[in-house]
């Protein structure tokens, strides 16, 4: 709502807002979208967002859609952060664990958070076709908010992508096709066709609203937790989209005024079969080489090479960070640890922060009395090939 212009989160150069675009003209990078924060924080104040809606969208003024009419919702954000602690009694220190459960969002993901914001925003700037390469829960959820917008969706995922989503997504009347490949080929697919095609592309981070969304959880804990972050989140993460806005969501906080300048330790959860970020993070470098061979059950980190590679990087290193593999056996046999546990049917990808907290347990990282908060970013329930 109080959008004054996007900028290159690489290289700086202005953008206009209120114009359909991708990435930056000049580097190709992503575009992050900046607020007059000033005006925002008139009406936008922690005891004004009592009494409002129990969605994302109760932090409006700080986020892009202008016209309220152009929103397109299922009532997705404002998930319950449930404390885990009969998990955390199986730790061996005492910390303060939480759980976000993402999977209570609609489409049973956070990937709705980003599509809400970027749907309403398509929608808000005439667009009528949208395509996306996914690992499965963004095309289910774009498809979702494609359809309740009125607009035609192409998805492009790879063929052993978990059955729910293929089919969620042509029940809700989307274009599927299936690659033989991986995200990174169904991009190119996408990159390839859509300007012959008229389609938008809505990407993670090739398009600049899906990430205004997913900032949100970043306001949710502050809110949550009486405006006093945690000291650790840890995020499985595929292209960062998430880490990224909840870093971007505390610097707003900030400069509205709401919390201080301490963060919570940004840690970056992956599968060592497809850990792209952790290598880089360990080997000190600024962006993230493509990661071979690819292949974790956990479909939503399989992202090989992440376009906003940089941004993950340079926020997990500013917050005292880091970056944790843990194997797919020990993900998968952690879903049931918290399942029975917690009686949440998590999403392996949410699942794998508990082994990576283990292992931060016992280098020391994470020590008793921190308070710590993992995300489970899907349900389990769409990915029941992951169980057999
Ligand atoms: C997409 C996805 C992720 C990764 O999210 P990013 O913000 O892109 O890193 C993790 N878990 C699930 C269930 C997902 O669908």
């Amino acid at each position: 709502m109080n959008v004054t212009h996007l900028e290159c989160a690489l290289c700086g150069l202005r953008h206009e807002a209120g114009v359909l675009q991708n990435l930056c003209v000049e580097c190709g990078k992503p575009l992050l979208v900046r607020y007059d924060l000033k005006a925002a924080g008139q009406t936008l104040y922690p005891d004004s967002l009592k009494g409002r809606e129990s969605s994302l969208w109760r932090y409006r003024e700080v986020l892009p859609v202008r016209d309220w009419n152009n929103v397109v919702s299922f009532g997705e954000g404002w998930t319950p952060l449930l404390n885990a602690s009969r998990t955390a009694e199986s730790l061996e220190v005492a910390v303060d664990l939480y759980i976000k459960d993402e999977g209570q969002n609609p489409t049973q993901s956070f990937k709705a958070r980003g599509m809400t914001a970027a749907i309403s925003m398509a929608k808000e700037l005439g667009v009528r076709k949208v395509a996306v390469p996914s690992a499965g829960n963004a095309a289910g959820a774009m498809a979702a908010y494609a359809a309740r917008a009125g607009m035609e969706a192409h998805i492009f995922m790879p063929a052993d992508t978990p059955r729910a989503n293929v089919i969620e997504c042509e029940q809700t009347g989307a274009h599927v096709t299936l690659i033989d490949g991986l995200i990174t080929d169904c991009g190119k697919i996408v990159g390839d066709r859509k300007k012959d095609e008229g389609w938008f592309e809505v990407s993670t981070l090739k398009e600049p609203y899906r990430v205004e969304g997913k900032k949100t959880m970043g306001y949710e804990l502050a809110e949550q937790f009486n405006w006093e972050l945690p000291d650790v989140i840890l995020y499985p993460t595929g292209g960062g989209t998430g880490l990224i806005g909840m870093w971007k969501a505390f610097d707003e906080m900030e400069q509205l005024g709401w919390i201080g300048p301490k963060r919570p330790k940004m840690v970056s959860v992956q599968s060592a079969t497809c850990a792209p970020i952790v290598r880089a993070f360990h080997a000190g470098e600024r962006f993230a080489n493509e990661f071979e061979n690819a292949a974790t059950v956990a479909s939503g980190l399989r992202v090989p090479k992440a376009i906003g590679d940089f941004l993950i990087l340079d926020a997990i290193r500013a917050s005292g960070g880091t970056a944790v593999a843990v194997t797919d056996e020990e993900l998968v046999a952690a879903v049931k640890e918290v399942g029975a546990a917690e009686g949440i049917f998590t999403a392996p990808e949410g699942a794998a922060c508990l082994p990576a907290l283990r292992k931060l347990i016992a280098d020391g990282f994470v020590t008793g009395g921190e308070r710590v908060v993992i995300f489970n970013t899907g349900a389990g329930v769409k990915y029941l090939e992951a169980f057999q």
